[in-house]
């Protein structure tokens, strides 16, 4: 096995199942892929293993690809920008396998087997049942030609191909992250299938050697499945790549996040949710790696690309905390520019399909609010309803009743007042706006500011706590002001 070294530009890949939405640890992986094939001057592939048919899922390629892009972890080979060692896709390189399958046959170490499923289950059964050390496969058909093993009972037409372990199989390897690891002994792999298709372990070995790759990163748990890669490099005379195998990630009870239990197990997920990529990426180079800076975890993935190192990660599961992300996405979110922020949070509305995305008026608004909502937001998605008052119509406006639960008995006075001043001002900026309430409510009316400007704000923004006030009352102009102040004088009158 070769060791990573910074000196030969790497290939490394990602090699997910296209099996529906994206799994966040597809991003993991890739992230350290990308960041040792950047480090080395090397390229980073993306190879799809489709190779159970059964659990394919068409468009999760497309996905697996968004995905990636979305993320800035594009892969520089792969189905859709084919390179040199095409084809990308498992499912197109059928015979390249079944060829080497053969070779390892001629070679004897690997053999036909033709028991049928029910045998192999039964075996499994009375295993179990006997509780016997011995288990996997008891080696039926090594040996017989299909004539003999025809006349056996459990015989099914169409055989698989297994690997011959041997007894002396090497249990060691060096991982380029956890150093020697020792392994149990493995069974006699099935490594063609019944329907010509391979197994993931025949795969791997072949496609990592052809693609040139360099360091095989992946889930740990195919640490057990290593000695059995490492045979075949072995009989097929080949040098395998450095092999890696990063932690999984854990939920914050230590349990494994899966798709099934976790929302944010899904890529998508965190697209859906409103977050900035560029947050994703730094929280997930942040999990079982240590920080680049001492002083703050927000970094760059150049930065975290530049000091990379393979003995840096840690492999005690990393605990999937979303409220770091958070934290995360807030500092990103405080960075951006006005219009950057304004033009993620439109984006973010035409993907998720918010009406406002397509309205000029509401993509104005959203322009001229981005500066007051940016502290408050720790998702893009906060932005609609945070700022929902500046697009709804007047006359539409609702009143929340936390919000009218808060006027003092002298609102009506207050509201009076904030409507003449407001109708008299000539410049009808934020600033003016403040310093005419100002005033009227606190000198002239002997109002605390805090009792003077909230019958304001409930008439403004129908709420209780909304983004700063005099600023909103500028976005939303002196007609809206007016219009909503005297809404509420009619309703208290009424
Ligand atoms: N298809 C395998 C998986 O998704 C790939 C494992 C590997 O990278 O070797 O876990």
């Amino acid at each position: 096995m070769t060791e990573p070294t910074q000196t030969v530009p790497a290939r490394t890949r990602v090699a997910p199942s296209p099996t529906g939405d994206p799994h966040v640890g597809t991003a993991y992986q890739a992230l350290f892929d990308v960041a040792w094939a950047r480090k080395t001057g090397g390229r980073f592939v993306l190879r799809i293993e489709d190779t159970d048919r059964a659990r394919t899922v068409e468009g999760s390629e497309q996905l697996i690809y968004s995905d990636l892009a979305w993320l800035g972890l594009a892969p520089d080979e792969g189905p859709q920008n084919p390179g040199e060692c095409g084809p990308y896709r498992q499912s197109e390189r059928l015979p390249l396998y079944r060829q080497y399958a053969e070779q390892l046959i001629e070679q004897g170490h690997a053999y036909y087997c033709w028991c049928s499923p029910e045998r192999l289950a039964q075996l499994r059964a009375d295993q179990a049942a006997s509780k016997t050390s011995q288990t996997g496969y008891d080696r039926c058909c090594l040996g017989l030609t299909r004539d003999e093993r025809a006349k056996l009972p459990g015989f099914s037409p169409d055989p698989v191909v297994r690997m011959l372990v041997p007894d002396d199989v090497d249990l060691e390897f060096t991982d380029a992250i956890r150093g020697q690891v020792h392994t149990p002994r493995p069974d006699d792999q099935v490594i063609l299938k019944a329907d010509g298709f391979p197994t993931y372990h025949l795969a791997v070995v072949v496609d990592d050697h052809l693609m040139g790759i360099t360091a095989a990163v992946r889930g740990e748990e195919w640490i057990s499945s290593t000695p059995k890669h490492l045979l075949l490099y072995k009989w097929l005379g080949w040098t395998p790549p450095a092999i890696a195998h990063m932690p999984l990630l854990r939920n914050t009870d230590k349990s494994k996040i899966s798709k099934r239990k976790n929302p944010a197990a899904r890529l998508e997920w965190f697209r859906e949710a409103g977050y900035l990529p560029e947050a994703l990426l730094n929280f997930l180079e942040l999990l079982a790696y240590p920080p680049v800076h001492p002083d703050t975890e927000v970094q760059s993935f150049d930065e975290f690309v530049a000091c990379f190192d393979w003995a840096k990660v840690n492999t005690t599961g990393p605990i999937f905390d979303l409220a770091k992300l958070n934290w995360l996405n807030g500092a990103y979110l405080r960075q951006l520019s006005d219009d950057e922020l304004a033009h993620r949070i439109v984006t973010y509305w035409e993907q998720t399909g918010e009406p406002g995305a397509a309205d000029p008026r509401a993509r104005a608004v959203v322009a001229q609010a981005a500066p007051i909502i940016r502290e408050r937001l720790t998702t893009l998605a906060d932005a609609a309803p945070m700022i929902g008052f500046l697009l709804t119509p007047d006359a539409a406006l609702g009143m929340d009743d936390d919000a009218l639960a808060t006027l003092p008995p002298n609102a009506d006075q207050v509201l009076d007042a904030a409507q003449e001043v407001l109708a008299g001002l000539d410049d009808f900026r934020a600033d003016a706006i403040q310093a005419g309430l100002r005033t009227a409510l606190v000198d002239g009316l002997g109002l605390k500011p805090k009792v003077a400007f909230g019958p304001v704000r409930v008439a403004l923004t129908g709420r209780r706590v909304s983004p700063p006030l005099f600023e909103s009352a500028e976005i939303l102009g002196r007609a809206s002001c007016l219009a909503r102040l005297g809404a509420l004088r009619a309703r208290l009158s009424a």
